[in-house]
């Protein structure tokens, strides 16, 4: 995988969040304060500029610029959690021009152990973790196994769709969601939401 790729799952998930801009919010509006679609959508779209003003020449550097746009663009808890997120997958990258799986599996892993140094979320607190942590080891499992390239992210881009799923019953113990006790059960966490839809955008870019 080249920058190429990583430039297009980026403008992949501009798109994406765009469509699904309204759902997220609705999401958010249930269990939050109603910003999560506004919020990656401003984010993502300035990513896309950014890819656009600077091109960058490897997937490391495509992926440290989408995070640093995001932690400079987006409000939010989310912000900062996908920025370090992307900024975490882009250093772990370094300057290679060429990604195989299994780097792109250990650079995903540097992404979740970004995500929870920072917000200190684990498995089960109705969190983007919930759909991240299923996803990285679906990767990981299938790096394992000798997947090819492209069953091996749509296993992950499955987990994390069934993790966010996962956590509609769940009692949300992190972010503001927390502040709703046991009301917050019976709605998807918008965030593990996000995240299932930027792993379906992985998917997309490999099928393109
Ligand atoms: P805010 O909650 O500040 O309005 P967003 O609405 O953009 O920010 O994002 C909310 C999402 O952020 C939640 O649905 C959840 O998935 C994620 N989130 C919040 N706090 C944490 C945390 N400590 N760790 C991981 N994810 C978190
Ligand atoms: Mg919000």
């Amino acid at each position: 995988m080249d920058v190429q790729f990583f430039v297009t799952w980026l403008e992949e998930v501009a798109s994406v969040v765009q469509t699904q801009r309204d759902h997220l919010t609705q999401l958010d509006a249930a269990i939050g304060d109603a910003d999560h679609g506004a919020n990656l959508d401003r984010g993502f779209t300035a990513v896309r500029q950014a890819l656009a003003d600077t091109p960058p020449d490897t997937p490391g550097a495509a992926l440290v610029l989408a995070g640093s746009t995001l932690i400079r663009r987006v409000g939010g808890a989310s912000g900062p959690l996908y920025g370090t997120a992307f900024r975490q997958m882009g250093k772990t990258l370094g300057d290679a021009p060429e990604v195989s799986l299994a780097e792109l599996s250990t650079a995903l892993d540097a992404a979740l152990a970004g995500v929870q140094k920072l917000g200190a979320a684990v498995e089960g607190d109705k969190t983007m973790v919930d759909a991240l942590a299923p996803a990285v080891r679906a990767l990981a499992g299938a790096v394992q196994d000798g997947a090819k390239p492209a069953d091996a992210i749509a296993a992950a881009a499955e987990a994390a769709a069934e993790g966010a799923r996962a956590t509609i019953p769940l009692q949300a113990r992190k972010g503001r969601a927390s502040y709703l006790g046991s009301r917050s059960a019976g709605h998807e966490d918008p965030g593990a939401a996000s995240t299932a839809l930027i792993l379906g955008a992985l998917r997309t870019a490999g099928s393109r």
